[in-house]
């Protein structure tokens, strides 16, 4: 087995890779689809990252312009190490997104983000769609009413932290990325258009 890549920089930001589990199976998912890398890195995880590996692989957080919680799996799954790892960046004068499918309150069943104050600057939340019927078609998610989590999890959002963006994917059958956007602005947080097979 390889050595595990759980750090990775694409550009000014370094990205960390602390699980390969989630709760969704989306249909366009790389590591379903394909194979589970990100331009050149292999983020297949034979096992969990422990928290030190993942703090001594990510290097002097101040040297990139942002710290990235991003691999194929969803990185709230592993809230403790998330949140000790995301410390040691702001004590090192980093900034710190964590990209999330928006179901960590369903998941955790608690209001989670408390947690995340002054630990997490931004939460890049994906909405992927504009309606359950095709977040289920999509997205496939294995806990009931995860959609309507997610959007109460992006409603929510802002009271906690600074930078709150929702994303949809362009180019998936039938989502309307207007109507995403819509559902982003009247939870008051910005939209971003991914388009399909870009990561970062
Ligand atoms: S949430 Fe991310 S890692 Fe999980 S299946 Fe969807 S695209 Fe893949």
């Amino acid at each position: 087995m390889q050595t595990p890549v759980l750090a990775y920089t694409i550009g000014d930001k370094r990205y960390l890779n602390i699980t390969d589990r989630c709760t969704l199976r989306c249909t366009f998912c790389p590591k379903y689809c394909t194979l589970p890398r990100v331009h050149e890195f292999d983020l297949s995880l034979a096992q969990r990252p422990e928290t030190d590996d993942v703090i001594n692989a990510l290097g002097n957080p101040a040297d990139y312009r942002e710290v990235v919680f991003c691999g194929f799996g969803e990185p709230t799954l592993r809230l403790g190490p998330l949140l000790e790892i995301a410390t040691h960046i702001k004590l090192h004068r980093g900034r710190v997104r964590v990209n999330t499918d928006g179901l960590a309150n369903l998941v955790h069943k608690r209001n989670v983000l408390p947690e995340l104050v002054g630990k997490i600057d931004a939460l890049s939340v994906s909405m992927n769609t504009q309606n359950e019927t095709l977040y289920q078609q999509h997205c496939q998610p294995a806990l009931a009413g995860s959609f309507q989590a997610m959007l109460d999890f992006l409603e929510l959002a802002p009271d906690y932290i600074e930078s709150v963006t929702a994303t949809a994917i362009d180019g998936l059958e039938g989502v309307n990325i207007e109507a995403c956007r819509e559902l982003a602005t009247q939870r008051k947080v910005a939209f971003r258009k991914r388009v399909l097979d870009i990561v970062g």
